[in-house]
């Protein structure tokens, strides 16, 4: 599954973030705690590494979510927007 979601949901009352794939009949769905543990930039891949625990604030929210053509990029309320999820790595971390 490397295509564009068929669209994006989020729901800024839950912070629920869903993507649907209606052509595959497949929707993901997340919180924003989730992803930024799983943020897939460079930073955070090596604070992954270096430490046996990953801390993220369990309230966090999402800012923005902007798609693009192999990924989204997720802006967190923490400043974070450093990482682009692919697809298909959304479909390793649900
Ligand atoms: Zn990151």
């Amino acid at each position: 599954m490397q295509n564009e979601p068929n669209s994006i949901e989020f729901d800024p009352h839950s912070q629920m973030i869903q993507f649907i794939w209606s052509d595959d009949d497949l929707t993901l769905a997340f919180q924003p705690h989730q992803l930024r543990l799983h943020c897939p930039c460079a930073f955070c891949r090596a604070q992954r590494v270096r430490q046996p625990f990953f801390v993220v604030q369990e309230d966090i929210t999402v800012k923005a979510i902007n798609s693009q053509r192999y990924g989204v990029q997720i802006c967190f309320s923490d400043g974070h927007d450093k990482g682009i999820f692919p697809w298909s790595y959304l479909k390793e971390i649900a």
